[in-house]
């Protein structure tokens, strides 16, 4: 029987849940997306240098994250700042992927730009300001990379769906979804983490989710309360951003966590993961219950 929110969200019944599809997860070197595993992508807003995002890539490695971020190509909204290195920000991720055999994430803001950065990223990440852009999405699709779906500043469940559609209809069907804050009246924090999303996301649709607490909340200190409650939600994983000297960062500085507070997220996770493990099995019939009670 079709259930109410697949009637809500019709012209996106791909990425629902369905009797042939319960959940996707996606193969990214050794790691599964989506899986039992909690994923933790961490690294720089931007890459700046060789030396700053080795660092990085070292020092999360360590604490435990799998996958290392960094933009290349930034969407930064004043044209006076720091736009990224470009191919040489490529080139800097491929040796860190080198050295540490992390996967990389990467961002790519132009149809024209996706051959070169699916030529070096393992999952291309397609920013909030470009959620929209459907000819990006259509080519990024094409290229056959992963793709980590950011929601946009102010798109509903629906259009960050329907923007997933967007993805699978052009024959990709490895997309994360990501919740990393939206604009509301509440100006306080740079954006308002929608938890609930993340949790309506994970019963309805059968794609991973991942938490973006840094942009949710744009403040350091709160990073590690968000990244928990992003975990309890149900995410299949985080993206944090983790600057050596983040004072000194070329962009999103007072938002990224330096080392020894990524450390102490991680460590912070670890009884809440462990719980999760614990509840894994529950949280997955639970889900299925749901999306069968309200047919
Ligand atoms: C980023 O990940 O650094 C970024 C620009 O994110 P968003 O598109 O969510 O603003
Ligand atoms: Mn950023």
């Amino acid at each position: 029987m079709r259930t109410s929110w697949q009637e809500r969200f019709a012209d996106t019944s791909d990425v629902l849940i369905s009797e042939q599809r319960r959940s996707t997860v996606i193969p990214v070197l050794d790691l599964a997306i989506g899986g039992n595993d909690f994923v933790t992508i961490a690294g720089p807003c931007a890459v700046e240098n060789e030396f700053q995002l080795m660092a990085t890539a070292q020092r999360v490695r360590r604490a435990g994250a799998r996958v290392l971020r960094g933009g290349a190509f930034k969407p930064r909204s004043s044209p006076y700042s720091f736009q990224g290195l470009g191919r040489d920000g490529l080139r800097i991720l491929a040796r860190a992927r080198k050295e540490t055999g992390l996967a990389i994430v990467t961002e790519v803001m132009s149809e024209c730009d996706v051959p070169l950065v699916a030529e070096y990223a393992d999952i291309l990440q397609i920013g909030s300001r470009s959620m929209e852009n459907y000819s990006l999405l259509e080519a990024a699709a094409r290229s056959g990379r992963p793709i980590l779906l950011k929601r946009g500043l102010v798109a509903t469940i629906a259009d960050l769906l329907r923007s997933a559609q967007f993805v699978l209809q052009n024959g990709n069907t490895n997309v994360i979804l990501c919740e990393r804050g939206i604009r509301t009246f509440d100006t306080t924090l740079r954006n308002t983490f929608d938890a609930a999303g993340i949790a309506l996301l994970k019963q309805i649709t059968h794609l991973p989710v991942i938490a973006d607490p840094s942009h949710a909340s744009g403040h350091r200190e709160l990073i590690a309360a968000l990244a928990r409650i992003g975990l309890a939600a149900g995410a299949d994983g985080l993206i944090v951003e983790v600057h050596p000297d983040p004072d000194n960062a070329m962009s999103d500085g007072e938002q990224s966590l330096d080392f020894a507070a990524f450390d102490a997220m991680m460590a912070g996770l670890e009884p809440w993961l462990a719980l999760r493990n614990k509840c894994l099995d529950g949280v997955i019939s639970g889900a299925l219950q749901v999306m069968e009670a309200v047919g």
